[in-house]
């Protein structure tokens, strides 16, 4: 078990529709968030929203509790966020539901998307961490989104793996490729994770190297995206085409090609930066 948690401290609650808050005091909306996980799923109100209230929507063991979140990312002050893992997914609620952390992309505020994927990135980072690398002693909590080990001192911070997504254009056309991993029969565009020692640039060109044998140039950074399955970051960039013609990597890739704006394919979910970068590119001439 991890050092003792504090109780959440109070906060603006913003879930006010949620039938969990309690009655606040002097007229003001004040209460916890509770960013609950298990096996990959996060518990949500019926409704659809952020359980909110001065309690947890359930009783939750000292071993459910990972950690307290003080601030929002954007800096909001005193909204305390439960950041918890439990042992059972809750199915006797009726008021409550378990959804996969993807689906929620569609029903959360943009805000609380973002949040509830770094909650989990902390989950998963409290799950692989219960132990130090260097000296085997027992990592706890130091501050609300890092460990230290009790035994040597070491300090521990949830990892990123960086990965590059690229939209490569010629002319007209938008290079689209199929993995064999994909889960659906969407086409994607060349991404890969970021090597050791290289830049994000030399993985842009590496990668499309890689998958499809082709030359690059004029590569630019467009934006990027948390991604906390498990625990990502996704680089976007756009490149123009320079040479040569497509050799797929058949040990990742199964199809891909060059696509007109009339001429597209099934295109990834809008959750993702892929779809942003198409997007972007078939809305301009
Ligand atoms: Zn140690």
């Amino acid at each position: 078990m991890c050092s003792p948690l504090p109780a959440p401290p109070l906060g603006e609650c913003l879930n006010a529709a949620s039938p969990l808050q309690s009655t606040p005091p002097k007229g003001e909306r004040r209460g916890g968030r509770y960013f609950l996980f298990c096996q990959g799923d996060i518990l949500l109100t019926k409704e659809g929203t952020i359980p909110c209230g001065d309690t947890p929507p359930i009783e939750l063991k000292p071993w459910e509790e990972v950690t307290v979140l003080k601030h929002s990312p954007k800096g909001g002050a005193g909204r305390g966020l439960l950041v918890g893992l439990l042992s059972h997914p809750v199915t006797d609620r009726p008021d409550l539901q378990m959804m996969p952390l993807r689906k929620t992309f569609h029903i959360l505020s943009a805000e609380d998307y973002q949040l509830a994927g770094k909650c989990a990135e902390l989950v998963y980072f409290h799950q692989n961490s219960k132990f130090c690398g260097v000296c085997g002693g027992e990592m706890r909590w130091q501050t609300e989104i890092s460990k230290q080990c009790k035994e040597c001192g070491k300090e521990l911070w949830p990892s990123l793996a960086t990965a590059i997504i690229v939209r490569v254009t010629r002319g007209d056309e938008i290079l689209m490729v199929h993995a064999h991993n994909f889960r659906d029969r969407h086409y994607g565009l060349v991404a890969g994770f970021v090597e050791t020692g290289e830049t994000l640039e030399e993985c842009v060109q590496r990668e499309v190297w890689e998958e499809t044998q082709l030359r690059i140039t004029n590569i630019r950074y467009f934006a990027s995206q948390p991604w906390p399955y498990p625990s990502g970051l996704m680089v976007g960039f756009t490149a123009d085409y320079l040479s040569g013609e497509i050799v797929l990597q058949k040990a990742e890739l199964s199809d891909g090609g060059w696509y007109k704006r009339d001429n597209l394919p099934f295109l990834p979910d809008p959750s993702s930066i892929a779809y942003r970068l198409i997007m972007d590119w078939a809305s301009h001439d």
